[in-house]
């Protein structure tokens, strides 16, 4: 195998419990999967996380609810995001819970024939999806209409859950109990209430609510960031690893790579590595920056990438060493500098550093569970 993304299950239980604790036993989990599973593998993840006793997955789109239930999975699946109505069949044919988010969408959606299952989303501040109070006091009386549809919950995503001031945090909440309110004074009174991610489920134990929407923390992204209050490190489940398919040996002084952008101080040894930026080596979103503060560090980042600077350097792990990654990433290969690493030989493993929600997901997902260590070591 040429690359492969190694997936520690173990550890993804560990955290999976440290999350369970922390969380009251009356609120439930729904674990987020979209995305690939976070890089993770939808399918693998999802059914890993339904056998710890998640008691909801949670995706972004149809198509990959779809795939879990065809992987056999049978927890509740809600569906996050809004979706074209030509898709609308298969969400009584995979039982799907579906999100309604507009009047639009309502209408759409009431006028299909099969009965369906749905949580009511309410903007109250991200500025993305969801009803207005306004829209959602007329949904409430469309809803009236159609029968087929079943309300089981409603929600809210917050916009500013990581910042240390709680102000915009406990506004998006305040129109979100004005929300919860409308309903149940309209007789919708047993729905499950949720608004909390990541983020929020740590900060704010108080809007826990009757269930907590987890990603990022579930696959250890955060460390020991959130080690006090979780009574317990989170562990990174996620690895990126390929092998040496070739070693070169280039003199002093000798370009590397497309335009010669790193140029050998000594003789060097060459590491050709099959992975590149079409894999998702390398690349890192740049997204618009709120505040002049991260324009200056998106700018600072540029130039030391530019210079050359060590903390910029991507290292890749060879035989437990360190070894930087030089020239430029190519579309399909790396390069990395193995002088320094005692017999590395072609057929060797690295340990590839990559954003996990970056790369290409076709990439195959190897599980490790403690039995499959062993057998996956000899197979590698
Ligand atoms: C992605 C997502 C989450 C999970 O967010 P994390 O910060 O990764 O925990 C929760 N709710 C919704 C609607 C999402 O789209």
């Amino acid at each position: 195998m040429d690359r492969w993304i190694e997936v520690d299950l173990a550890k993804l239980t560990h955290n999976f419990r440290l999350i369970r604790q922390y969380v009251a036993p009356e609120i439930k989990i729904l674990a987020v999967v979209k995305a690939d599973g976070y890089g993770h593998g939808l399918v693998g993840v999802g059914k890993h996380f339904a056998s710890l006793g998640a008691d909801y997955l949670g995706v972004t789109e149809i198509a990959e609810g779809v795939m879990l239930r065809e992987a056999g999975i049978s927890v509740p699946i809600l569906i996050f995001a809004p979706f074209l109505a030509e898709d609308l069949s298969r969400l009584a044919q995979y039982d799907l819970t579906a999100t309604i988010s507009s009047l639009a969408m309502l209408k759409s959606l009431g006028e299909a024939d099969p009965p369906f299952k749905c949580h009511l989303k309410l903007e109250t501040g991200l500025g993305r999806t969801g009803f207005s109070l306004n829209d959602l006091s007329e949904g409430i009386i469309q809803l009236g209409n159609y029968p087929q549809i079943t309300v089981e919950g409603v929600y809210t995503h917050l916009a500013t859950a990581m910042w240390k001031n709680n102000q915009y945090v406990k506004e998006q909440m305040a129109v979100f109990e004005q929300g919860v309110q409308l309903l149940e004074t309209s007789g919708y009174k047993n729905l499950l209430k949720h608004a909390a991610n990541s983020a929020a489920l740590i900060k704010y134990p108080n809007y826990h609510l009757d269930m907590v929407r987890v990603g990022t923390i579930l696959y250890g992204q955060e460390g020991g960031a959130y080690q006090r209050q979780l009574g317990g490190a989170l562990q990174d489940s996620w690895c990126l690893k390929s092998r040496i398919t070739a070693i070169e040996y280039l003199p002093k002084g000798h370009g590397v790579g497309y335009e010669r952008a790193f140029i050998t101080k000594r003789p060097t040894k060459i590491a050709i590595v099959p992975v590149g930026y079409s894999h998702g080596l390398g690349i890192e979103p740049i997204m618009r920056t709120r505040k002049l503060k991260d324009l200056l560090k998106v700018l600072a980042k540029t130039l030391l990438r530019y210079a050359n600077h060590n903390r910029m350097q991507l290292y890749g792990q060879i035989n437990h060493q360190r070894a930087p990654i030089v020239g430029k990433i190519g579309m399909q290969l790396a390069m990395i500098d193995i002088t320094d690493v005692a017999e590395a030989t072609v057929g060797d493993t690295v340990i590839l550093p990559a954003r996990r929600t970056l790369i290409d997901p076709t990439i195959v997902k190897i599980y490790l569970d403690e039995e499959k260590i062993n057998h996956n070591a000899q197979k590698i």
